[in-house]
């Protein structure tokens, strides 16, 4: 399948100074991470909080500068390691990648109208058609809030919170994306409407062949909602392959540890930062060799010594681990 949005190596550090150190230090946030997001697809970036997956989605959106790496657009080279282009080239990159944040009324305004938000993201990208209220109207159907002429005139905290997120998807589809960043869109939502909202997510990927980067804690919806799965953890990718592969038949001992403390989908969902032994790292001065080594119950040598690469292991299958060397 076509290859839309690539991240090849991304790297991030932000600096940190601190009066007491004159040596440069800086928040390892992210090494080395790629993925595909592919056509009519939807990739699941799952980690615990701190694995640095909401920076992965910020330097795919280009809100920050990578340190290295490289994001390619249908092959195309669209940022490297410098300052941040603005201007008219980003303009036309976000109009193509369009975000979508935890926290749909911190991303809407609580000042202006549904139809004013809506009216203002058609008029930015352009696409405001002969006839503005059909457009509005085709923005509300598309993510089931009809009938339109009920929610336009509304305002940000007249609406429930998934009401919320599907206006912010709309904002989103208002740009005619080819990608949508996806961050934890449904963690703050009351857990019986979380499954609507992604479902229409799923449906969005089918109707328009959008590819959708959906950012998770939570390995159990990926597996329920994402075509590909791929595992972070303290800033590296682990474990990536079909969602079904890397849910039923986990590699990496981190992405089996996530997979035994993911809370049952009949049960309320447990705090994400209480999700099995031990905490993940600081990533100021992360543990050497293999990052999960200090909570890994197979650590070997090697591990504490030297990174993993990654191993494939078949289908596009891989997981960075010492475990699979043999069959490498
Ligand atoms: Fe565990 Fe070693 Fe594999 Fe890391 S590389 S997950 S420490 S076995
Ligand atoms: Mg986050």
């Amino acid at each position: 399948v076509e290859i839309v949005l690539e991240a090849d190596g991304l790297t991030k550090y932000f600096p940190i100074r601190t009066p007491l150190s004159r040596t440069k230090k800086a928040v390892r946030a992210v090494e080395g991470v790629s993925l595909q997001l592919r056509k009519g697809s939807v990739t699941a970036l799952v980690g615990e909080s701190g694995s640095g997956k909401s920076t992965v989605a910020r330097l795919l959106a280009q809100l920050y500068p990578l340190s290295s790496g490289e994001i390619r657009l249908h092959g195309q080279v669209v940022a490297v390691q410098r300052g941040l282009t603005r201007g008219r080239r980003f303009r036309a990159y976000c109009r193509r990648v369009q975000m979508i944040f935890q926290d749909p009324f911190a991303s809407l305004n609580p000042v202006h109208s549904i139809r004013y938000h809506l009216t203002r993201a058609l008029t930015i990208h352009g696409n405001r058609g002969d006839d503005l209220e059909t457009s509005l109207a085709e923005l509300l159907t598309r993510v089931h809030l009809t009938p339109a002429q009920r929610y336009l005139d509304r305002y940000p905290h007249e609406l429930s919170g998934g009401q919320r997120q599907r206006v912010a998807i709309a904002r989103a589809l208002a740009a005619s994306p080819e990608v949508l960043l996806a961050d934890e869109p449904v963690s703050m939502l009351d857990v019986s409407i979380r499954l609507g909202v992604l479902n229409l997510l799923r449906d969005l990927k089918e109707r328009l062949h959008l590819s959708i980067l959906y950012i998770t804690h939570d390995i159990a919806s990926a597996r329920y909602f994402a075509d590909e799965t791929v595992v972070m953890y303290a800033g590296q990718v682990v474990e990536g392959g079909a969602s079904e592969t890397v849910t039923q038949r986990p590699a990496h001992p981190y992405t089996q540890l996530l997979i035994e403390s993911a809370p049952d989908p009949d049960r309320p969902a447990v705090d994400e930062k209480d999700g099995g032994a031990g905490e993940p790292p600081a990533l100021i001065d992360p543990p050497s060799g293999c990052r999960f080594h200090p909570r890994c119950p197979f650590a070997m040598d090697v591990c504490r010594t030297d990174r993993p690469p990654r191993f494939e292991l078949g289908d596009g299958h891989f997981a960075a681990c010492w475990l699979y060397r043999e069959e490498a």
